[in-house]
This record gives C-alpha cells, sequence and structure tokens, in this order.
C-alpha cells in the first residue's frame, strides 16, 4: 500500500496514540485547576478499536508508536494493550510517556506486557515548583517512579517543559541529575497549547538559553552529529562524555518540515499536526461498518492535504481548541 505521505514529501511513520483525556494532576500550562470536561466513556477507543486502527497505519508503513494521554497510566488494563499493540505486525518499536505519579505501581506490569521505554515528565527538583506546576503534591510519588522504572530495566528520558520566569532554577539541576543517573534530560519549550490562553512568546525559556546556563554550570556541550532529522529532539554530549540532553524547540527552531508525526485523540479522531485546527473523525468509520481500505484510504487523503507547519511565530497562528491533554501530547 502507498505510505502516507504528504504534498511536501514528507513520509509519516510514527503515530502518537492517546488512550484518555483524563488526568491526576493538573501542570497550569496543560489543564485548567478546576472544571475540566472530560469525555464520557463511550466517546473513548475502546483497546479493540485502537488496535484496529493500529493495523490500518502499520499497513501504511508506521513504524513507531508512542502512548499518551491525558495520563496513561489512569487507562485500566494498559499492559493489554502494550501486548495487543506489540503484536501488531510491522510494529517496531513502543514507547509511552507519563507523568510517572502512578510508574512505581505499573512499571513491572508495563515490563513484564514488552515496554521498554519510557519518558517521564518531571519539571523540577524542587517540591514546592512541583506543586506549583502541577497543583498536586506528587513530587515523592514521580521520583519513586523513575526509580522503579530504572531498577527495572526501563531505559527512561525525562521531559521537562521550559517557561520562562518560572523554571530558570530548574534547568541546571535536572541536567546533573541526569548525567548522575544515566537519564536524558529533554527539555520542551512551553507551546501554546495550554487550556487557560497564558502562552505568550515571552514565556518561552529557549534551548539556546538552556543551553548557555548548561554550559556555563556543568561544562560545554556539543550537538551530537548525524541524528536522525526528523526526530523533534536536538541532541547535545556534554564534552567530558557524562551525559546528554536534548531539547524540543518548537518555537524558537521548529521543525515542522521534517515532521514524521500522526496522532490519534483517546475519542479517535486524526490530527496531522499537535497544532492542527481540523481533525478525521476516524472513530465515525471505525464503528459504522467501514472497511479497513475505507479507513486507509481515509488516512492518506488527510495526511495528504497536511499543512506545511504551524506558523506559531506569525501573524497567521491559531491556537488549536483542544488543550494539550486533549490532543495527546
Ligand atoms: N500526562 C503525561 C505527561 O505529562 O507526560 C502524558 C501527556 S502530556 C500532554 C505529554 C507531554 O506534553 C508532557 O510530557 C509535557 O512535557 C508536555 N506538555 C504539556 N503541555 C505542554 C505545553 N503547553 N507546552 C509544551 N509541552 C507541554
Ligand atoms: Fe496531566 Fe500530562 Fe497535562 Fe500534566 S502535562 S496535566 S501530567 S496530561
Amino acid at each position: 500500500m502507498t505510505p502516507l505521505v504528504d504534498n511536501f514529501g514528507r513520509t509519516h511513520d510514527n503515530l502518537r496514540i492517546s488512550v484518555t483525556d483524563r488526568c491526576n494532576i493538573r501542570c497550569f500550562y496543560c489543564m485548567p485547576e478546576e472544571g475540566v470536561k472530560f469525555q464520557a466513556q463511550e466517546q473513548i477507543l475502546s483497546f479493540e478499536e485502537i488496535e484496529r486502527f493500529v493495523r490500518v497505519a502499520a499497513s501504511l508503513g508506521v513504524r513507531k508508536l508512542r502512548i499518551t494521554g491525558g495520563e496513561p497510566l489512569l487507562r485500566r488494563d494498559l499492559p493489554t494493550l502494550i501486548r495487543m499493540l506489540s503484536a501488531v505486525e510491522g510494529i517496531q518499536d513502543l514507547a509511552l510517556t507519563t507523568n510517572g505519579v502512578l510508574l512505581a505501581d505499573h512499571a513491572q506490569a508495563l515490563y513484564d506486557a514488552g515496554l521498554r521505554r519510557l519518558n517521564v515528565h518531571l519539571d523540577t527538583l524542587d517540591r514546592a515548583r512541583f506543586q506549583e506546576i502541577t497543583r498536586r503534591d506528587d513530587f515523592d510519588r514521580v521520583m519513586a517512579g523513575i526509580d522503579a522504572a530504572q531498577r527495572i530495566g526501563f531505559r527512561v528520558k525525562i521531559n521537562a517543559v521550559a517557561v520562562k520566569g518560572l523554571v530558570e532554577p530548574d534547568i541546571v539541576p535536572l541536567a546533573r541529575f541526569g548525567r548522575e543517573r544515566g537519564i536524558e534530560i529533554r527539555y520542551i519549550e512551553f507551546m501554546p497549547l495550554d487550556a487557560q490562553g497564558l502562552w505568550g512568546n515571552k514565556h518561552v525559556l529557549t534551548a539556546d538559553e538552556m543551553i548557555a546556563m548548561i554550559s556555563r554550570e556543568i561544562g560545554a556541550l556539543r550537538e551530537i552529529p548525524e541524528q536522525d532529522p526528523r526526530a523533534p529532539a536536538t541532541e547535545y554530549e556534554f564534552v567530558d562524555g557524562v551525559g546528554s540532553v536534548g531539547f524540543i524547540a518548537s518555537i524558537s527552531r521548529p521543525f515542522c518540515l521534517n515532521c514524521n508525526r500522526i496522532r490519534i485523540t483517546a475519542d479517535g479522531h486524526f490530527r496531522y499536526c499537535l497544532f492542527a485546527i481540523e481533525e478525521l473523525d476516524l472513530k465515525a468509520l471505525l464503528r459504522d461498518g467501514s472497511s479497513d481500505e475505507k479507513i486507509a484510504a481515509a488516512m492518506r487523503a488527510w495526511v495528504k492535504a497536511k499543512w506545511i507547519g504551524h506558523e506559531i511565530n506569525s501573524a497567521k497562528f491559531v491556537a488549536p481548541p483542544r488543550p494539550m491533554y486533549s490532543i495527546g501530547g
């Protein structure tokens, strides 16, 4: 079958699957503190529907999957889904992004189901700031989750969202922690996907600013040569040979022209971009008796019409109607 290629020649082989829009914490750059409206249970794709969708996607060349949310560990029996998706022909890589709060409880079952790669979201090593950001007092649980995951043998990375005027004191301690623990810290520039419309360019701590801070305080960094140009993070290693850090610089260094990612929301809407305004209602096709061929054709047409990029730095930019937790970061 023809792969998922768009009008700009980009081939899409990387799929992010949101399995819930619910979350057990309330990061201010993602969710409002109160009154979040979640999807009704019957709107959420079942494991069987997700597996079928992944089978069709794999037949169109998708090779890499990432499970996300909301908080994916809130989805009951997640290891069952991990097993189902690992078994889909063509899938070569499966990873999960979590806030880590429930990780200590679930890590072993996820490992036993075949998962090997985890990204744990942690912006700070300071308990008070963790609470300020997440509006919950779960710092110790996240740290216990990271400990458990490493003990069990997962390859762990940490995702840290970089909000200017807030996390400057955290950048260097996180990089030091990563060096000590053999964990790559991935700093993610704050993106305009928060539910409360708080984003502004002035709140973005840029990759260049963070690289300068880390080099000054810890030691020189150099860009790792010959990286996959389609990976969202640019990786740097410490010149002393101990550890590396990555930067997802969506705002200061947009990477849209190399994008290979597509997404499905927990309620079954297909998206060709994190920032897309329009979505394809794939759940309707999954539930109305449509054939796999019809679903594949709809996906191909949707991806083909993908826009060139998000235009965040231009006057044309419009924030997507769904905030991050409902898209799946
Ligand atoms: N709950 C899980 C978690 O927090 O990792 C998975 C879903 S969360 C939406 C996925 C990632 O999105 C998080 O790791 C966080 O780093 C990132 N994120 C959330 N809101 C963001 C924002 N406004 N800008 C940049 N990254 C954001
Ligand atoms: Fe929850 Fe993840 Fe959003 Fe934080 S970033 S509120 S952990 S979904």
